[in-house]
C-alpha cells in the first residue's frame, strides 16, 4: 500500500476543495425529513452538480462515464466532501453505490447504456427489493415468483424494507425463477421499473417517525425478460456482486463523518473517565479509516482482503458505541439540542447493525470465509 500523496493528488485535492467552497454556499437548505419529493429533487440536484463538475461516480471506470479515480483520489474525495460538510449521497445511494456497479460488472451493453448515464446524472433513482417478510438474513429463502410468459416474466409476491421505494424510478429486485431448484440456484436479478401496473407501494413508519422504506406488493407485474441481469437462475452470484459493494465501500463517507463528529464532541468532555472512553472511540474510528485505505488500495489491485469483510461489522458497532457515549455526555441536554439531533442520531444508528446484513450474519460470514471455522448448521 502506498498512499503518499503525489503532485497530482495535491492538485486534485486543491481543485475539489475550491469547487466545494464555490458550490456549497449556493445550495438551498436541505428540505424537511418527510418532504420526500423535495428531498428527491435536492439529492438528485446535488448528484447533477457532481456530474457537471466531473465528480459523479468517481470510483466508476471512465468508459462508463465515471471518474476512473485512483484509490488516493477516492479517499481525498471522502475527506474533502466531509470536511466541507457537502451533502450525503441520499436517495442516490442504491444507484451510485451498488446497483450501478453491479450493472457495470454484470449488465448487457443495452442495460448499461440505458441506466448508467442516468444514474450518474441524477436522473434515475434506484431502490433495492431483496428482503421479504420470510427472507432477510436467509435471503435465498425469497419466494417472490417470476413465471416466464413469452418475452416477459410475470411477478407475484411481496418485498419489505425497500429503502426509497416510494420515490424510486427503478429497483434491483430478486425473484424466484425456478421453484424446484435448490434455493440458491433458482433466483434471478431483475431491473424493475417501479411504475409498472400491479406494483403497490406502502411506506413503513420507523421509530424515528420517518418513512424511508416501504413494503412493495407485486401482483401480476409483467417485466421484460430483457431486464434480467446475468443468466436465468444465476441471480445469487449476481447478488453477491451487489452485496460486495453494499457492504464494502458504501459506509466510507459515514465513517469519515463519524471521525469528524468525534473531534467535535471532544471539547465538551472534561471528566477523565469519559475522555478515556471518547479516546477509545476515536482510536477505533481512526483504525477503521486506516483499514478502509488498505481495503481501497487492495481492491485497486484486484484483491479483496479480509478487511473488506470486517469493515461493515466493525464500523456499525463502533458507531453505536459512540452514539451511546454522546447521549451520556449530553445527558438531558441531548433533548434540547436543535431537532434532538443526538437522540435522532442514536435511534438512526440502531438500524446500522441490521441493514445490509445483521451483525450476527456478518460474524457468521467472517468466521466461515475468513477464519475458516466450520459452517453453521442449517
Ligand atoms: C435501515 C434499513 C434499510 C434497509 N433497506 C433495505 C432495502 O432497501 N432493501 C432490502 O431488500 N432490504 C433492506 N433492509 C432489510 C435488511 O437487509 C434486513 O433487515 C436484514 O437482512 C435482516 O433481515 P430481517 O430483518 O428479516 O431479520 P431476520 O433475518 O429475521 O433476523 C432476526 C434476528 O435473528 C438473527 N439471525 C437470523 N439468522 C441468523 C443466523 N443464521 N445466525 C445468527 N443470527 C441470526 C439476526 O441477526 C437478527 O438479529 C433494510 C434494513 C434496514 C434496517
Amino acid at each position: 500500500m502506498d498512499l503518499r500523496s503525489s503532485e497530482s493528488d495535491d492538485a486534485f485535492r486543491a481543485a475539489l476543495a475550491a469547487w466545494l467552497d464555490a458550490t456549497l454556499p449556493a445550495l438551498a437548505p436541505p428540505p424537511p425529513r418527510e418532504a420526500w419529493d423535495e428531498r428527491r429533487t435536492w439529492d438528485t440536484d446535488w448528484q447533477r452538480r457532481l456530474f457537471d463538475a466531473g465528480y459523479a461516480g468517481l470510483h466508476w471506470p471512465k468508459e462508463y462515464g465515471g471518474g476512473g479515480a485512483s484509490p488516493t483520489e477516492q479517499l481525498i474525495f471522502f475527506e474533502e466532501t466531509t470536511r466541507a460538510r457537502a451533502p450525503y449521497v441520499g436517495v442516490n445511494f442504491v444507484g451510485t453505490l451498488h446497483a450501478g456497479p453491479t450493472l457495470i460488472e454484470e449488465g448487457t451493453p443495452e442495460q448499461k447504456a440505458a441506466h448508467l448515464p442516468r444514474i450518474l446524472r441524477g436522473e434515475e433513482v434506484w431502490c433495492q427489493g431483496f428482503s421479504e417478510p420470510g427472507a432477510g438474513s436467509d435471503l435465498a429463502a425469497l419466494r417472490t415468483k417470476a413465471v416466464r410468459d413469452g418475452d416477459d416474466y410475470v411477478l407475484d409476491g411481496q418485498k419489505i424494507w425497500c429503502s426509497f421505494g416510494h420515490i424510486a424510478d427503478v429497483g434491483e429486485f430478486l425473484v424466484r425463477t425456478d421453484p424446484e431448484a435448490p434455493k440458491h440456484r433458482g433466483i434471478s436479478w431483475l431491473i424493475l421499473p417501479m411504475d409498472l401496473p400491479g406494483i403497490e407501494i406502502r411506506p413503513i413508519r420507523t421509530v424515528l417517525g420517518s418513512s424511508e422504506f416501504c413494503e412493495v406488493f407485486l401482483n401480476e407485474v409483467r417485466v421484460p425478460v430483457a431486464n434480467r441481469v446475468g443468466p436465468e437462475n444465476d441471480g445469487w452470484r449476481v447478488t453477491n456482486v451487489t452485496l460486495k459493494y453494499e457492504r464494502g465501500t458504501a459506509f466510507v463517507s459515514e465513517l469519515v463523518d463519524a471521525i469528524r463528529l468525534c473531534a467535535d464532541v471532544a471539547p465538551l468532555v472534561h471528566d477523565p473517565a469519559t475522555r478515556r472512553e471518547l479516546g477509545r472511540c476515536a482510536v477505533e474510528l481512526d483504525g477503521l479509516w486506516a483499514l478502509t485505505k488498505r481495503n481501497i488500495s487492495q481492491s485497486a489491485r484486484g484483491t479483496i482482503g479480509p478487511g473488506a469483510m470486517v469493515i461493515k461489522l466493525a464500523y456499525t458497532e463502533a458507531r453505536q458505541r459512540f452514539g451511546e457515549l454522546c447521549l451520556r455526555i449530553l445527558e438531558r441536554d441531548a433533548l434540547h439540542v436543535e431537532d434532538n439531533e443526538p437522540v435522532e442520531e442514536r435511534l438512526r444508528t440502531l438500524a446500522l447493525t441490521i441493514a445490509a446484513g445483521s451483525s450476527q450474519i456478518q460474524r457468521n460470514i467472517i468466521s466461515e470465509r475468513v477464519l475458516g471455522l466450520p459452517r453453521e448448521a442449517r
